[in-house]
């Protein structure tokens, strides 16, 4: 569904990314760890063409990402979704707008359709009941669901996450992370960089481990975390405890 091909991102004489290969299958929740500053984000802006990739090729169901531009780059990027840790909703308009808004802009549908397909997804992330309210009435926790409704809204091929619990309080987490396990259990195809390992654990089919712009390690969750063979994802684990 997702292919990442030998990709690599500078930024001015800094090379970020280095060689990332990562393929991702239909249905399939990969997990991306790595310590900060490893190049997490910079591969999932690159997906969606947020930051340029300096070279390699990306793939998204057999479409080169890397190869669109102009019109043909926007629908892309409505095929790949992306939730970050800040939620970016719209203050100043309802949930309900918030979640019709790209569909009507970007897709192209009418109100009334964008309408009842955000109402649809606000009830899938049990958030139905607030449609009519203001961003800011809403929790941390709430708020990202919504921007994960707006993201479905979409219909996209592919959900990107990146840290999308890091901003929460604890309480919070839960209610994004049980989101997140029903799409997975719906067979959305998802990349997830998160700190949340005990999800990784329950809900991974993969765990990838970045470190200093490269994929060191991949596997299960057991072998990741369980019999990790390289001295860096060693050290990762055991600072995390
Ligand atoms: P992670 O998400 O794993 O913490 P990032 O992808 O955010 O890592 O960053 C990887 C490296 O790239 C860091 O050293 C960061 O400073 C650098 N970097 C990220 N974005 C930019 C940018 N726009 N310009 C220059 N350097 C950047
Ligand atoms: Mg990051």
């Amino acid at each position: 569904m997702l292919e990442i091909n030998q990709l690599q991102k500078s930024f001015g004489d800094t090379q970020v990314l280095t060689s990332i290969d990562l393929s991702v299958k239909p249905g399939e929740l990969v997990f991306v760890i790595g310590p900060s500053g490893s190049g997490k984000s910079t591969m999932l802006r690159c997906c969606n063409r947020l930051e340029e990739p300096t070279s390699g090729s990306i793939l998204l169901d057999g479409e080169h990402v890397t190869a669109c531009h102009g019109a043909a780059l926007d629908r892309m990027r409505l095929k790949i979704g992306m939730v970050f840790q800040g939620f970016h909703l719209y203050p100043h308009k309802s949930v309900l707008a918030n979640v019709m808004l790209a569909q009507v802009k970007a897709l192209k549908r009418s109100k009334e359709e964008a309408r009842a397909r955000a109402m649809e997804m606000l009830e899938h992330v049990g958030l139905a009941h607030k449609a009519d309210a203001m961003p800011s009435e809403l929790s941390g926790g709430q708020q990202q669901r919504v921007a994960i409704a707006r993201a479905l809204a979409l219909d996209p091929k592919v959900m990107l996450f990146d840290e999308p619990t890091s901003a929460l309080d604890p309480e919070l987490v839960g209610s994004v992370l049980k989101v997140m396990k029903q799409l997975r259990d719906e067979g959305m195809t998802m990349v997830v960089v998160s700190h949340e390992m005990d999800f990784a654990r329950e809900a991974a089919d993969r765990v990838v481990f970045m470190d200093g712009g490269v994929v060191v390690e991949a596997g299960t969750p057991e072998e990741i975390f369980g019999s990790p063979k390289s001295e860096r994802l060693r050290a990762f684990l055991s600072r995390l405890h």
